[in-house]
């Protein structure tokens, strides 16, 4: 999960929203910001309270689909996918990200890989969300504890390895996953 895209991948390629999930959102706020000057209780509040549900509605279903499609597509293509099992209600709390990160529904994404994958006889791992996976550095194994939030970038003190955050994040969960993969195929 990354905090600018959907996700990242070990590729170090990105799933974003469609552009038009963005424009409804954006209209969203205006219709709420419009709410938001009327008389409440009037028929024009009750009117304009509708139709931002009817919005609502609108959104939570293009989201629903988009997730459906991307997820099929993963489930369908991989044999094996990690992914960091994240607790996003403690992380949206610790982090005070508030809504946005619930929003993207990251959880309904990883509910539908989980079953998708099991459709195709497929396998979803899920690491440990403690594990390091962007303080490690993919390259040379060193940790570095004082990584920020605010540090997009990854400048490893050791090799000097220089990577995005989100993509070395991405690249050591593939690594820890397929390790937790092959020892229970061993088992
Ligand atoms: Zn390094």
């Amino acid at each position: 999960m990354s905090l600018e895209h959907l996700y990242v991948d070990s590729n170090g390629d990105t799933a974003e929203f469609p552009r038009f999930y963005c424009q409804q959102e954006e209209k969203l706020a205006k219709l709420q910001h419009v709410l938001s000057g009327m008389k409440r209780g009037s028929k024009r509040y009750e009117r304009q309270k509708h139709k931002i549900a009817k919005l609502h509605e609108k959104i939570a279903a293009q989201r629903r689909d988009f997730l459906d499609k991307l997820s099929y597509n993963l489930a369908y293509h991989y044999d094996v996918i990690c992914i960091e099992d994240l607790n996003m209600h403690a992380m949206a709390q610790s982090l005070h990200l508030g809504k946005s990160v619930m929003d993207v529904g990251w959880g309904m994404f990883t509910r539908m890989l989980e079953y998708k994958c099991k459709r195709f006889g497929h396998t979803l791992v899920k690491v440990d969300q403690w594990y390091a996976s962007s303080k490690t550095c993919c390259h040379c194994g060193a940790k570095k504890d004082d990584l920020a939030l605010s540090d997009r970038l990854y400048v490893c003190p050791v090799c000097g390895n220089i990577i995005d955050r989100d993509w070395q994040a991405a690249i050591n969960i593939k690594e820890e996953g397929l390790r937790l993969y092959h020892q229970e195929q061993a088992a």
